[in-house]
């Protein structure tokens, strides 16, 4: 038997007003944002605290909210743009090319997009009105925390933090998680946390996930951790909690629902995540051609050599792909679902950062000495994607999905499970 993959033809022609976002928000792009990168570095170096909130992202966050350029992320018009996937991943790609500023400034950064989709689904009314209303209007921001230090977190099913009921109702928690980005943040108010809250019940059914103000009793950040020595101003927390109460109402969805929220989050924000690689590969791109027209050696320019041209054909090649094979990600999601799009989201996820880290790297050779440097953002860059090739899952966990996929094609219908 033939087995076919599905069909990967489809036009992603953008809508008038997701051209309209386009255009206006390349605008923004050129007029605001980059100009703002070299006042954010001095605001930041002039405060001496790795966490400080600069003043240049409040003027940035009032400048997009006025041109229309907030919350585009969220699929709802009751609470964002309403933009399909295939709508929104361009734009995401385009806030790429500025990872620090320009997503933040649009309200539409990781990981608070995911935290605004999971209270926007899964929360209760009051939940909506404490966090996801301020999380929407920018005045607050949220982590997710999941992994911890002591387990392999990658399988979920590891996870070791526990919501324990207590009499009475309600619950504690208590365990060690780490890597909650965010949470050090100048604003940050909120967690998500994933605990297990039944350990017998079958592996998929025995997380839930709770919302709990960082200001909770028994919760602790002990420390932020550096991703290649850059300490990130919105922090990667290592945060401990030691008998924190936790109310029945603030459980997400109810008990044992941990993984399937957890599926709902992960689609979009990886799709996300890839525009977003997409848009640093672009910038690389931009930055390596400026800077082998510019500088001769040998009597020619750096564009001039034969192997600076292959890499300059193959970062257009490799870019062309990714973006087509995210974009299939995003239709197929729109058109037939997440679980429809398990490989495709799997795929970019590996794909993504990957062919982007592969690009930055050669930007930064072509820079030279300089390309090392925070002159250019290009370290920043390459420190950024290196990480997102393990946070969100690492490759291979998103290869494994892959190929079960694949196997699953040709198993008999018993085995397919
Ligand atoms: C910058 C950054 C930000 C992050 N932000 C967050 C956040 O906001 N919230 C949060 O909860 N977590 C966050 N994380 C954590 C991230 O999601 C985890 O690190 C990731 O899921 C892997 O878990 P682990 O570190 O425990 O690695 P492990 O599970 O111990 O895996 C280690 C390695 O084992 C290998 N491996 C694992 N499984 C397989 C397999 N099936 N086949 C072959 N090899 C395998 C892989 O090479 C993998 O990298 C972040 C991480 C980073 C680096």
């Amino acid at each position: 038997m033939t087995v076919l993959s599905d069909p990967a033809v489809a036009l992603f022609v953008p809508s008038d007003r997701a051209r309209r976002l386009r255009d206006e928000l390349l605008d923004f792009m050129d007029s605001s944002v980059y100009p703002a990168e070299p006042v954010y570095a001095e605001q930041m170096r002039a405060a001496g605290d790795p966490h400080h909130h600069p003043a240049v992202l409040e003027e940035l966050k009032s400048q997009a909210r006025r041109r229309g350029l907030w919350n585009l992320f969220h699929p709802d018009p009751r609470w964002g743009a309403g933009l399909t996937n295939v709508e929104y991943a361009p734009l995401a790609e385009i806030m790429g090319r500025s990872p620090v500023l320009a997503p933040e400034s649009c309200n539409c950064n990781a990981p608070d997009t995911g935290n605004m989709e999971v209270l926007s689904q899964f929360g209760s009314p009051e939940h909506q009105e404490r966090w996801l209303r301020p999380l929407l209007d920018g005045t607050i921001r949220s982590a997710f925390a999941m992994t911890e230090p002591e387990v392999a977190s990658s399988d979920p099913t590891n996870l070791r933090a526990r919501l324990q009921r207590v009499e009475g109702g309600g619950y504690v928690l208590n365990g060690r998680k780490w890597f909650a980005s965010n949470a050090l943040h100048a604003n940050c108010r909120v967690l998500i946390v994933m605990a297990t809250t039944d350990p017998d019940a079958t592996p998929h059914r025995r997380q839930s996930m709770a919302v709990v103000p960082l200001d909770a009793p028994g919760v602790r950040v002990v420390r932020n951790l550096p991703v290649f020595g850059y300490h990130d101003r919105e922090g990667h927390a290592e945060i401990t909690f030691t008998d924190v109460p936790v109310p029945a109402t603030d459980l997400l969805a109810g008990e044992g629902e941990g993984f399937a929220i957890g599926q709902a989050r992960l689609g979009p924000g990886r799709i996300h995540h890839s525009m977003r690689a997409i848009g640093m590969a672009e910038r690389a791109l931009e930055l390596l051609c400026r800077r082998a027209l510019s500088r001769e050696t040998f009597g020619a320019p750096v564009a001039d050599r034969e192997n600076i041209r292959d890499w300059i054909a193959d970062a257009r090649i490799d870019i062309e792909k990714s973006r087509l094979l995210t974009l299939k990600a995003a239709w197929l999601m729109d058109t037939a679902g997440n679980k429809a799009a398990r490989t495709e989201i799997a795929a970019i996820k590996v794909d993504a950062p990957t062919m982007a880290l592969r690009i930055v790297d050669r930007a930064i050779q072509v820079w030279g000495a300089a390309g090392v440097t925070d002159d250019v953002p290009l370290a920043m860059f390459w420190a950024h994607l290196r990480a997102l090739r393990i946070a969100d899952g690492p490759d291979e966990v998103h290869r494994r999905t892959i190929a079960q996929q694949e196997l699953r094609k040709y198993c008999a219908p018993k085995e397919k499970g």
